[in-house]
Order: structure tokens, then C-alpha cells, then sequence
């Protein structure tokens, strides 16, 4: 038996989860499984440091995220100007990062 919600997998005879109280199923449904979520671009840049302070900026609200390409502009430094950086979350996340991205650009803008 396994937890819908926490993915916690049970003995047979629970009816219900200890962590959240969801009630158990014997499989857990497909749409449920996180741990292949799909990376989606929520910001892209030409500018590593850039990119690297919106990971941080991500990170800091809780939200994972991976930097895609920053490895082909460290080993080209050359190039690192055509080649764009992009910051990318699980699909999951895109609203919520987007959201803390745009905010963050916003109070720039108004703080200047
Ligand atoms: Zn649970």
C-alpha cells in the first residue's frame, strides 16, 4: 500500500498514512511522480553570474532548480556571449518561479 501524497509505501494491512492521513492505495497513480518531473526554462541569460544569482534567488524560496549550458560557457569563454544560459525548474514549479523571478525585476526596477 502506498501513500498518494507522500509517496510513503505501507504494509499491506494500513488503511491510512501516519505522515498525512490520505488514505492508502495500491498503486500510486502516474500523475503523482515527481522524481522525473520535467525541467522547464523559466529565465535564460547570457550572463552566468546572472544565472547564477537566479538559482540562488530560486533556492532561497524553496525552489530546486538546475542551470542548463553553463558548463559550455566556462569551457569557451569566447563564446560565452552567443551562447544563452538557462535556468530551469520542475514543471511543477514554473508559475512559483516565474512569479519570484518577475518580482524580483519588479522591485529592481522600483528601487532604482
Ligand atoms: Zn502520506
Amino acid at each position: 500500500m502506498y501513500c498518494p501524497k507522500c509517496r510513503t509505501e505501507y504494509i499491506e494491512e494500513a488503511t491510512s498514512c501516519d505522515d498525512c492521513g490520505a488514505a492508502l492505495v495500491n498503486v500510486l497513480p502516474e500523475e503523482t511522480v515527481v522524481e522525473n518531473g520535467k525541467l522547464v526554462d523559466v529565465f535564460t541569460t547570457n550572463n552566468s553570474i546572472e544565472a547564477n544569482f537566479i538559482k540562488s534567488l530560486l533556492g532561497s524560496n524553496s525552489i530546486g532548480c538546475t542551470i542548463v549550458n553553463e558548463h559550455l560557457v566556462s569551457i569557451n569563454i569566447f563564446l560565452s556571449n552567443a551562447i544563452p544560459i538557462k535556468v530551469a525548474v520542475d514543471q511543477q514549479h514554473v508559475a512559483k518561479a516565474k512569479e519570484v523571478i518577475d518580482q524580483y525585476y519588479k522591485d529592481l526596477r522600483e528601487n532604482k
